[in-house]
């Protein structure tokens, strides 16, 4: 089975892609994992990314493209694989597209987890932590029992900057602008499958394994 998937901050991706990993035994490919690995490894591509990452800039599609070429052509990806953060663009679904079917072996299925909005937003500023120990706390999946104050400790919770609405909805545009294209590429191929993640984590869960059930391209 090989997998990408799609989904705003917020989605609950992380939780899935863990779940879809253990359950159709194939390795989760987070692209952020695999470039602090080819960095600290200190392999030739990753020594390139390093450049542009020093001076602040992109890296190029083509290492971007290359380092996760590397990890794919490791021996346990054999059976299949999900991608986590990659592609971000169309250029570099084209060049993944072309380098499996190179090898025969093509992607099966896009998952695109679907939240509203405002649900997002709502999801990535409940996060409280307190001022005196620094437990975390969400006003939706984990409150506090006294509104304000610690459970542990009784300190009191605030909200970090990185929570507040302005950088959860610049985060959610940066994400749709450069999603959306992606989007309308998978939905063309036909492998796009669209999954509705405001349902609990168990049930989001099914309607994946559901989405995949008689999906694969082959006998892997
Ligand atoms: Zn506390």
């Amino acid at each position: 089975m090989r997998l990408i998937l799609l989904g705003p901050p917020g989605a609950g991706k992380g939780t899935q892609a863990v779940k879809i990993a253990e359950s159709y035994r194939i390795p989760h490919i987070s692209t952020g994992d695999i470039f602090r690995k080819a960095l600290k490894e200190e392999t030739p591509l990753g020594m390139k990314a390093k450049e542009y990452m020093d001076k602040g800039q992109l890296v190029p599609d083509d290492i971007v493209i290359g380092i996760v070429q590397e990890r794919l052509q490791l021996t346990d990806c054999q059976d299949g694989f999900l991608l986590d953060g990659f592609p971000r663009t169309t250029d570099q679904a084209k060049a993944l597209d072309g380098f499996l079917k190179d090898n025969g072996y093509p992607i099966d299925r896009c998952i695109n987890i679907e939240v509203p909005f405002e649900e997002l937003i709502a999801r990535l500023t409940g996060r409280r932590v307190c001022k005196t120990c620094g437990a975390t706390y969400h006003v939706m999946f984990n409150a506090s029992s006294k509104d304000g104050a610690c459970d542990a400790c009784g300190g009191e919770l605030y909200q970090r900057a990185d929570d507040n609405e302005g950088t959860a909805k610049e985060r959610l545009t940066v994400y749709n602008n450069q999603t959306a294209p992606l989007i309308e590429y998978y939905t063309n191929q036909g492998t796009l499958v669209t999954i509705d993640g405001l349902q609990s984590i168990d049930k989001v869960f099914n309607d994946i394994e559901d989405a995949l059930r008689g999906s694969c391209n082959d006998n892997h």
